[in-house]
């Protein structure tokens, strides 16, 4: 059975018209779910008995629940359960300008990057959209308070799960379900280019990150299999076609591994392919794991890298850590639950 949290506004207002009735019920329904966070369909007292008899033959409102959290100054991290037992995480962080959260997409990853704790495991199913949806709504219950921003840069590659992710963030966007604004929504992607394009064609207001994290094929076949299939410059090309369809700065992420890829020329080397791009660079602080020999880069080796980008005039920031010593980090509170 479909869980309800799946539907984006469209195809709820696509039901309903099948039903004989009218589109606007969807808009209350929403406002049931998201608004008034009333999940017991016999409370929906709006709807008429006719939509009330058939959401409840047709659709479940089943959550996925909370097993487990771990609190930091700033940060939360959470472990979830999902109905058939699988467990994915999330982790709530405590900005200047609000909460943001790091949700899920898949339970594993295919993705095999050399240096990523969730890699380990491999997929054993995409998330559906309700189950990404519903990390938010308990996050939110959890701590009593409204979320911000999303990244959709916890476990998994969401362009892996490519029409799900898309309907969570048309639910979490809509007006009705939980307004939040496009640019307060980031996809963080290894570079699936079929799906960049895709995702470019939609000409939103999402931000992209991409995971770069290397500055050449070679490198990056190494760290990141999936280049193999996408290459770099398939990828740079990919990206300068979306920031001019969209004129959106995109994010470059760049994971900093000590002596692997945060050489003085490694940095040169990124400044000239990312050279007259509208991106930033992202550099990532490792977050180590005892399962994974790669180590992280010492701040003086972060900081000269860091100056080689501004030196070539490339916008450039170091990723404030939140999670380190809650084992926030990437896919390791999961992993140890198994
Ligand atoms: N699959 C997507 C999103 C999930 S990973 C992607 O590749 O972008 C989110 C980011 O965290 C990616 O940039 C990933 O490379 C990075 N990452 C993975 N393991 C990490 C670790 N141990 N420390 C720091 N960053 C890590």
């Amino acid at each position: 059975m479909k869980n309800l949290m799946d539907y984006t506004m469209p195809m709820l207002e696509d039901y309903l018209v099948t039903l004989g009735e009218k589109k606007f019920k969807g808009t209350q329904i929403y406002e049931w779910l998201y608004q008034k966070r009333e999940y017991n369909f016999a409370n929906f007292s709006n709807v008429g008995k006719n939509v009330l008899a058939h959401l409840q033959n047709d659709f479940s409102l089943d959550f996925i629940k909370i097993v487990k959290v771990l609190e930091g100054p700033l940060v939360k991290k959470f472990l979830f359960q999902l109905a058939d037992g699988e467990k994915v995480e999330a982790v709530l962080m405590q900005h200047d300008y609000g909460l943001s959260v790091c949700v899920s997409s898949q339970v594993g990853c295919n993705m095999t990057c050399a240096f990523c704790e969730s890699g380990r495991l491999k997929k054993k199913r995409d998330l559906a959209t309700y189950e990404m949806v519903q990390q938010i709504l308990l996050i939110e219950e959890y701590v009593q308070a409204r979320i911000a921003r999303v990244v959709i840069m916890g476990i998994g590659e969401p362009f892996d799960n490519y029409d799900n992710v898309i309907n969570f963030v048309k639910i979490i966007n809509h007006p009705k379900g939980l307004a939040i604004g496009s640019r307060h929504i980031t996809i963080s992607t290894c570079g699936i280019i079929p799906k960049i394009k895709e995702f470019s064609d939609l000409d939103w207001q999402v931000n992209l990150a991409i995971s770069l994290h290397a500055p050449n094929n070679e490198l990056r076949n190494y760290l990141m299999p999936v280049n193999k299939v996408y290459n770099l410059d398939s990828l740079l090309d990919t990206i300068k076609a979306y920031i001019k369809k969209t004129n959106r700065r995109v994010t470059i992420e760049y994971v900093m591994l000590n002596m692997v890829n945060d050489k003085e020329e490694d940095a040169e080397e990124l400044a000239r392919i990312l050279q007259g791009m509208n991106v930033y660079v992202n550099l990532i602080p490792y977050n180590e794991t005892a399962n994974i020999g790669f180590k992280r880069s010492s701040k003086e080796r972060i900081d000269k890298f860091f100056n080689i980008l501004k030196k070539h005039k490339i916008n450039v920031t170091i990723r404030k850590e939140f999670g380190g010593n809650i084992k926030a980090a990437c896919g390791q509170l999961r992993s140890e639950s198994d």
